[in-house]
């Protein structure tokens, strides 16, 4: 909504994923997740586990992506998933929809306009 370029990724147990968006040159947020999933349906950090080491190897893939960007060089995710399996040694690169059209935040007509506070479960640490 802000226009402003920006590296997603997320994190579970061995598996990681991110993807890059730049407006108006690729599928948003939002685009490729059109809803966020069930409260409860995806565990927590603590039910699931964090691997420091997977947050190592995702963050500094975002990172590259960020000194990419910024020096205008290479090529972003922009449009891709990139996907990594630690347990296989497998990274996969898929490529996202290109009709954004439709997307509800940046599509032609634009359903959601302002931030949302999803109830969604935490990463519960502290108990
Ligand atoms: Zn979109």
């Amino acid at each position: 909504m802000a226009k402003k370029p920006f590296s997603h990724a997320g994190i579970i147990r061995f598996q990681g994923q991110l993807m890059t968006y730049v407006p108006g040159q690729g599928p948003c947020y939002r685009c490729v997740f059109k809803e966020p999933p069930p409260k409860d349906a995806v565990p927590t950090c603590k039910q699931a586990g964090v691997i420091g080491a997977m947050g190592g190897v995702i963050g500094s893939l975002q990172a590259m992506e960020a000194v990419k960007y910024i020096l205008g060089v290479g090529n972003l995710l922009t449009g891709y998933l990139l996907t990594y399996n630690a347990l296989t040694m497998e990274f996969r690169k898929i490529k996202l929809p290109t009709n954004t059209k439709d997307c509800a935040v940046c599509g032609d007509h634009p359903t959601i306009t302002q931030l949302i506070d999803y109830e969604q479960a935490v990463c519960d640490l502290k108990h």
